[in-house]
């Protein structure tokens, strides 16, 4: 039986500080428009709920759910959309929240599936940046912070549905066998 341990990355203060630069950012480069913001479920709720409250904008949201990932920490294969957007984005600005774009799979699926619905643009913000993991090339507007090739929970980012409600960003590394 083995147990994890967790590593702190980022507290919660430069969290926050960096959530509000992104919405400072973003209240910017979007200033006088209309926002459709689409999170993508279940990791991003934490950083989506935050992010949108330092915005600046005029905005919608709706939420996507894609099944990539169980329980394991590699992807199980095609990715599905099991939860579909439930509002019509032609012709729309469209902010994608990620969590976290690891292999880039998972973000390139969903770009090609908003695309097809013929938004105005597409752009994408993710709280984390996993590059040197990435697989499919996939452009990330806006990163909150770049992390290492290590599995992270915390903030809304699970393992096996744990951790979610940790208030900050925390390095899963597993323990030596007892
Ligand atoms: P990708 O398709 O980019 O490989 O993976 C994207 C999804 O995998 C993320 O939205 C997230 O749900 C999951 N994922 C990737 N890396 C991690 C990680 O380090 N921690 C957690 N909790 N989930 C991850």
């Amino acid at each position: 039986m083995t147990q994890e341990r967790l590593q702190l990355l980022f507290p919660p203060e430069q969290i926050a500080q960096r959530i509000r630069e992104l919405g400072e950012l973003i209240s910017t480069d979007y200033s006088g428009r209309q926002v459709a913001v689409v999170g993508v479920l279940k990791c991003c709720f934490v950083f989506l709920a935050d992010l949108i409250r330092g915005l600046d904008l005029d905005v919608t949201i709706d939420f996507v759910q894609i099944e990539s990932y169980g329980a394991l920490r590699e992807p199980t294969g095609p990715c599905t959309l099991v939860k579909e957007l439930g509002i019509d984005i032609t012709g729309r600005d469209v902010l994608v929240i990620e969590d976290i774009v690891d292999t880039g799979a998972t973000l390139a699926h969903l770009l090609s599936e908003l695309r097809a619905r013929s938004p105005e643009s597409i752009r994408v913000c993710a709280l984390l940046n996993k590059q040197a993991r990435r697989r499919v090339a996939v452009a990330v507007d806006y990163v909150g912070f770049e992390v290492d090739d290590v599995f992270v929970v915390g903030c809304g980012l699970d393992f096996s549905e744990r951790y979610r409600a940790l208030p900050g960003i925390y390095a899963l590394l597993p323990d030596e066998p007892a």
